[in-house]
């Protein structure tokens, strides 16, 4: 029995504030829109992983088995992200990332690290606007350029969004040519900044095929994400990018659709 994997409900804006000021100080002004570029069909096209830096990892997902994916949004930060995938490597565990251009750009080692250590990277937007405020062509200015940017750095273009707020409306299921994906556990950790809370927050509730929402920007988060990495493992959970879990869960990912779960299928 498949539950309904889509999620339509409106999408309560979430605004940290606090954490936009952060970023705002490291965020590339980003007035130079495009005007000379057609409205490209390829925005971010399926993976070509024969000649990305991706290492053959050696990760075996048993279907059968509890799996969570981990989601770290607003980065790459070098010594936050750095920090996490320490800790993903020390238990064999993978994420996703999904990652500002403007900060992609300056953090290419970090980029290249996520995806050699079998991550995987999502685009984010440039530099955190709302999707919802701008117009179609704005929408796909801005999605590819950051696309390109994560691309020359690995290889792969990215094939999933996840945007900022979670704001969705048509316009952004319509241009952003890629599955939506938002969260089930929302770790609230902008918020707090507080490793207890944090940790709490990931693992009161959860449960096979969840998708965690943090942030790799954050000291807390990764204090945090050490814990959450090896309770999730001794508690028997495989750490999965979101490919990774909608294909062991026998999910398809489809363009224009909106995921925060999968839970649809269990074996
Ligand atoms: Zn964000």
């Amino acid at each position: 029995m498949g539950t309904d994997i889509f999620t339509n409900t409106p999408i309560t804006s979430l605004v940290h504030d606090k954490q936009l000021q952060d970023n705002k100080e490291e965020i590339i002004n980003n007035n130079n829109m495009d005007q000379g570029s057609s409205l490209s069909d390829n925005l971010l096209l399926e993976s070509s992983k024969d000649d990305s830096i991706a290492k053959n990892i050696d990760r075996q997902i048993d279907p059968k088995k509890p799996m969570v994916a981990l989601t770290f949004d607003d980065g790459p930060h070098y010594e936050y992200t750095n920090k996490i995938l320490d800790a993903l490597e020390k238990y064999n565990g993978a994420a996703t990332f999904f990652v500002l251009g403007s900060r992609a750009e300056k953090n290419k080692d970090i980029i290249k690290r996520i995806v050699q250590s079998g991550n995987q990277v999502g685009n984010h937007t440039y530099d955190h606007k709302q999707l919802t405020k701008l117009g179609s062509k704005e929408i796909i200015n801005d999605l590819t350029k950051t696309s390109d940017i994560i691309q020359d750095i690995t290889n792969i273009r990215p094939s999933l969004l996840r945007p900022p707020y979670g704001n969705i409306n048509d316009n952004v299921k319509l241009y952003a040519d890629a599955p939506l994906i938002l969260w089930s556990i929302d770790t609230l950790d902008w918020k707090s900044r507080n490793k207890q809370k944090i940790v709490n927050a990931a693992l009161k509730k959860v449960k096979n095929g969840d998708i965690i929402l943090m942030h790799d920007i954050y000291k807390a988060t990764a204090l945090a994400a050490e814990v959450i990495i090896k309770e999730l493992s001794s508690r028997g959970y495989q750490l999965v990018t979101i490919d990774e879990l909608y294909e062991a869960k026998g999910m398809e990912l489809s363009k224009g659709k909106v995921y925060a779960h999968a839970y649809g299928k269990t074996k």
